[in-house]
């Protein structure tokens, strides 16, 4: 047997949360040598949203060091040299393949061993793949999938060559809306596959959709709804050419980009602790059913205070503010002293083109939609409320300025009630801004 390395906290996993994580233990008082955090990724933590946004710029592209965390919430970038600093242990490049909890012991592929007196599960999410569903052809090459900066690195490498070629986005969510207008502005001809009738159906309604893709059929990008690819064709080289869709058409494609969808990595801790809504259930500290064992970030099944239900939030916003909570907590627990319980705001955003939208609160309930949605318009600015109960619990803006996002965020906190939409719509975001 090898040697077993012994760390007084391990957080497996080394993005978005174990960043703000070990921002925190260095706040909250860390010796040399307590921390490690073992990352599959041969960089240290960084801003993940950065991959399908800056990272595919075709001038002035960020790059890291640019992007480390935690650059995306206005702190200080901490680079390799500040873990050093620390004494924190950056164990990059080591994929984590076996796990008992009961023994406090983690085991990577290359046969190490690691035990730990507190553990912090900060997998973070795999991008589902249409190999997964056995689609005929989607090994072919230049189809890719956007989760590590390994894969942006493999785009980004193959915008260069096929430059300006024909570009199949398949999906119509987050990646699919960022990556699609990210090789628009890359001169590609763009063409957007996705089966439901309007994008982002989990979150847009039909007018803020409408917008969307209006504005994204000016700029050219070809949207086709309502369709799903169901094979690829490729050269002899493997390289594919064409999307086949189920409706028997074909599209030519130099490059397939396809977002559909993540499910969080919690494999490695099946039957070891208690799981809810496809995540690790934990508490209001991110305590999981195991004692000493911490789940954050898009594994975390937590209460929202604020709905009295369990949630998984696949956003980074929640990822930074669990982490601190649970670092918090840990250190809390080890003196004695109680902290608040986590009252999360859910809180999401995307950027493409000129645009850039925010959304607090929960999407349920009647909506309002509100303000210019031309997409012609100079600086189109709009939003929508959701409406559950008689009070506002949802709040979408694009264009809004920071006092507007904030005021966006207020609104969703407070949940003021309303008792007439009409006014409501009327009001727009004037009636956020007064609340
Ligand atoms: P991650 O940041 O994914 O980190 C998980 C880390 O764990 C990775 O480094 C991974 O390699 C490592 N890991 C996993 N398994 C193992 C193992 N067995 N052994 C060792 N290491 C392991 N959210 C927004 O709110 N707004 C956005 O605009 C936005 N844009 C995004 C754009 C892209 C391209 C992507 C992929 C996500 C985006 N998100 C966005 C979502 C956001 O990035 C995630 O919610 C956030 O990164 C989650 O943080 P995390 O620490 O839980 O997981």
């Amino acid at each position: 047997l090898g040697l077993v390395k012994y760390f007084r906290y391990i957080i497996v996993g080394g993005g978005v949360a174990a960043g703000y994580a070990a921002r925190e233990f260095d706040r909250q008082g860390l010796k040399p040598g307590e921390l490690a955090i073992i990352s599959k990724e041969a960089v240290a933590p960084y801003e993940r949203p950065a991959l399908s946004k800056g990272y595919l710029n075709p001038t002035g592209a960020a790059r890291l060091p640019e992007f480390h965390v935690c650059v995306g919430s206005g702190g200080e970038r901490l680079l390799p040299g500040w873990y050093k600093e620390k004494g924190i242990q950056l164990i990059l490049s080591t994929e984590i393949v076996k796990v008992n909890l009961g023994s406090k012991t983690l085991i990577s592929a290359a046969g190490e061993t690691f035990k730990y007196q507190t553990l912090i599960i900060a997998t973070g999410s795999t991008v589902i793949r249409l190999t997964d569903f056995k689609v005929e052809g989607a090994d072919a090459k230049n189809i890719f999938y956007l989760r590590e900066l390994e894969d942006a690195d493999e785009l980004a490498e193959s915008m260069k060559t096929k430059k300006t070629g024909k570009a199949v986005i398949v999906g119509g969510g987050y990646i699919g809306l960022e990556v699609g207008a990210a090789m628009r502005i890359n001169n590609f001809d763009v063409s957007m596959i996705y089966p439901e009738p309007w994008c982002m159906p989990r979150l847009f309604t039909p007018a803020i959709a409408a917008f969307y893709e209006r504005y994204y059929a000016n700029k050219g990008i070809k949207i086709i709804k309502g369709t799903v690819a169901v094979g690829f064709n490729a050269n002899r080289n493997g390289e594919v050419t064409g999307v086949k869709l189920n409706d028997g058409r074909v599209l030519e494609a130099d490059i397939v980009v396809v977002g559909v969808g993540a499910r969080p990595l919690t494999t490695l801790f099946k039957g070891q602790v208690e799981e809810e809504k496809g995540g690790i259930k934990t508490d209001k500290f991110f305590k999981t059913s195991m004692p000493g064992v911490y789940a954050v970030g898009d594994v975390a099944a937590f209460p929202i205070k604020l709905y009295n239900e369990v949630r998984r939030v696949e956003h980074v916003d929640h990822a930074r503010k669990s982490a601190e909570q649970a670092v918090k907590a840990i250190k809390a627990s080890e003196t004695g002293k109680e902290i608040e319980e986590y009252d999360y705001l859910p809180y999401f955003y995307s950027r493409s083109f000129n645009l850039s939208w925010q959304f607090y609160g929960d999407n349920v309930g009647d909506t309002v939609f509100f303000g210019d949605n031309n997409p012609s318009s100079p600086k189109p600015k709009f939003g929508s409320f959701w409406i559950k109960d008689g009070k506002v619990v949802g709040a979408f803006l694009e264009g809004g300025t920071p006092e507007e996002n904030k005021a966006m965020a207020k609104i969703a906190r407070l949940q003021p009630r309303v008792e007439n939409l009409d006014q409501l719509k009327k009001e727009g975001l004037a009636f956020a801004s007064k609340i």
